[in-house]
């Protein structure tokens, strides 16, 4: 199916865009917040035990390409499956509160779906033989977003299947989708923190994502699943207990010299 010689120069265009797209988005941001910003967000840098060096981003862009080879592998099918009228996706205009309806909805199941996998991903055999490439980076930075085995970017990619297959989605649900997926991915992976330590106090925006909860998963190994949200940590007990105190004390930890960048 994927050889069929129109879907070919889309899947590759895709392909070229996506990469193109995604090193220039990381890369302006690494300048930004870890070379420009070195002294500037010294007070937001979150400590780790270890820190990145240029081994680490080379190992990392080496298994993004991989991540974004099965990216395009999966946009194949659901574009090869959409162009043989088998998903319920749909391109006609429509109401942009729908759309709206339809990213939220989407961001609960993408939600779900990655928290139950990286869970699962984090049983020996499966952390040992697959989850262990991504876990390799202890000082997170956003090289580090798509730096994934690639049998992991299939399975964490793969959310979007059942809901193209059987939801009436606007495309352009499905585009806005990835670009906040592609924005929450660097913003978890920042070692910075940005948020205010007010965010907490916030009943909505409380229980959201920030680049200390992701990053204590990646010092510790364990716990702090969430993709988009905390809500299914908390709801299953595997928050790590320290985030809250953690986010509130950035900067308070941070050792000379932390900000250091390869
Ligand atoms: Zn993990
Ligand atoms: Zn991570």
């Amino acid at each position: 199916m994927l050889a069929d010689t129109s879907l070919l120069p889309l899947l590759l265009t895709q392909f070229a865009t996506q990469a193109l797209g995604y090193f220039a988005v990381v890369a302006a941001v690494y300048q930004l917040v870890w070379r420009w910003g070195r002294q500037r967000f010294r007070a937001a840098r979150i400590p780790s035990p270890r820190r990145v060096d240029g081994a680490q981003i080379r190992r990392e862009i080496v298994h993004t390409l991989a991540t974004l080879v099965a990216g395009m592998a999966t946009a194949g099918t659901v574009l090869a499956l959409h162009a043989a009228g088998k998903t319920a996706l749909h391109d006609a205009p429509t109401s942009p509160w729908l759309v709206l309806a339809w990213v939220a909805g989407g961001l609960v199941w993408n939600d779900l779906w990655f928290y139950a996998c990286h869970r699962t991903l984090h049983r020996p055999w499966l952390f040992r033989h697959v989850h262990a490439v991504h876990h390799r980076s202890i000082d997170v930075n956003p090289f580090t977003s798509y730096s994934f085995h690639v049998a992991e970017a299939v399975l964490l990619g793969l959310w979007i299947v059942p809901a193209a297959l059987w939801l009436p989605m606007p495309m352009a649900a499905l585009g806005v989708l990835q670009v906040i997926g592609l924005a929450n991915n660097v913003m978890s992976h920042l070692g910075h923190e940005f948020l205010p330590r007010w965010l907490l106090a916030v009943p909505v925006l409380r229980w959201t994502n920030t680049a200390t909860f992701h990053s204590l998963h990646h010092t510790c190994s364990r716990g702090n699943y969430g993709l988009h949200s905390r809500v299914w940590d908390r709801l299953f007990g595997t928050e790590l207990p320290e985030y809250e105190r953690v986010f509130r004390a950035r900067g308070d930890a941070a050792a000379p010299g932390s900000s250091e960048a390869p």
